[in-house]
């Protein structure tokens, strides 16, 4: 027999924005629960420094960040639960979020689950996942240290995840597929300046070679034709965020899988709010998922009000 749990607002996500909507909902006066598979911290908690979070002119940890905003939602009365929403479906005039052996039905759902990191899809890429591949430097670089390891993306996380990685280990291999970094200019001149990273242009990855663990990297230049070999202890991968919508269907309009929201962050469906990356934003940052979270609990709170 299954059971139901019932609440006027359920949170899914413990990120930045899924913790800032908790703490103004539950300010609100809702009745609420927020939901996150494992312990509270998305994207945020794996970044090494948070230098442009306003208010912290010394930059923060991301993990430092999810720790203060946890304490903040558990000081006004924020209930955690631990629970993957597998599917959304209408029950009545609310929704029912069905998880494991929970089922949770409530007025109003904000959906605050984030991204996932983009995967390569190279032969070797899944094979050696935990054995010298890795999506998160702060959690895996400690292990490499006086190795060589290569970084794949040209974008701010590539920069700063081979900037990181430069303090630990013996050498860096910044592989991008153009010639011109995505990155901000303040992030990418100090990796330009720091002597361990060493920039690969125009070429992609096209094999991760190792038995027990990654030993090297094939790559191709896309301008040269060019296939050639490098020797790695491990390989960072880089190369973006895919949304987690996977579990909503056709339930909701998607914009390459990010949900569409209006400014109210009100998506397709009554009493369904989206909030931070994976809403279809033009800016991925944690400052503005936390404004989005603020906006979203507040409709969520006008919108369960007007049907008390
Ligand atoms: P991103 O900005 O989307 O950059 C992804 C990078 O990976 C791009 O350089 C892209 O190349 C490359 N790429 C994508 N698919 C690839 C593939 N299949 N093979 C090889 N390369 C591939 O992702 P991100 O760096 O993770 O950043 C995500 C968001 O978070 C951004 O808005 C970023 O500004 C933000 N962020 C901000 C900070 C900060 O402010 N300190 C730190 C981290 C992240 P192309 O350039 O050729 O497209």
């Amino acid at each position: 027999m299954r059971e139901l749990r019932e609440h006027e607002l359920v949170i899914v996500g413990g990120g930045a924005a899924g913790l800032t909507a908790g703490i103004y909902a539950v300010r609100y006066g809702l009745d609420l629960v927020l939901l996150s598979i494992g312990a509270p911290g998305g994207q945020t908690a794996t970044a090494s420094t948070i230098e442009n979070f306003p208010g912290f002119p010394d930059g923060i940890t991301g993990a430092e960040l999810i720790m203060r905003l946890t304490q903040q939602a558990e000081k006004f009365g924020v209930v955690f639960e631990n629970a993957e929403v597998k599917e959304i479906r209408p029950d009545g005039e609310r929704w029912r979020l069905v998880c494991g052996n929970v089922d949770y039905l409530c007025m109003a759902t904000i959906l605050a689950v984030g991204a996932s990191p983009r995967r390569l899809k190279i032969p070797g890429e899944r094979d050696l996942f935990g054995r010298g591949v890795s999506y998160c430097a702060t959690c895996d670089g400690f292990f490499y240290r006086g190795q060589t390891v290569a970084v794949i993306g040209g974008g701010n996380t590539a920069v700063e995840e081979a900037l990181y990685l430069a303090d630990i280990a013996e050498k860096v291999y910044l592989i991008h597929r153009r010639d011109e970094l995505r990155a901000e200019q303040i992030i990418a001149d100090r990796a330009f300046e720091n002597e361990k990273i060493e920039f690969i242009w125009n070429t992609v990855a096209t094999e991760i070679l190792g038995d027990d663990s990654v030993t090297g990297l094939k790559l191709h230049n896309r301008k040269t034709e060019e296939d050639f070999q490098i020797d790695v202890d491990g390989v960072f991968v880089a190369i973006g965020y895919e949304p987690n919508t996977g579990f909503l269907g056709d339930l909701l309009e998607l914009e390459d899988g990010f949900i569409v929201t209006d400014e109210r962050m009100c998506t397709s469906q009554p009493g369904i709010f989206a909030c931070g990356d994976v809403r279809n934003t033009p800016l991925r940052q944690v400052s503005t998922a936390v404004g989005d979270a603020a906006i979203a609990a507040d409709s969520a709170y006008r919108y369960v009000s007007e049907r008390r």
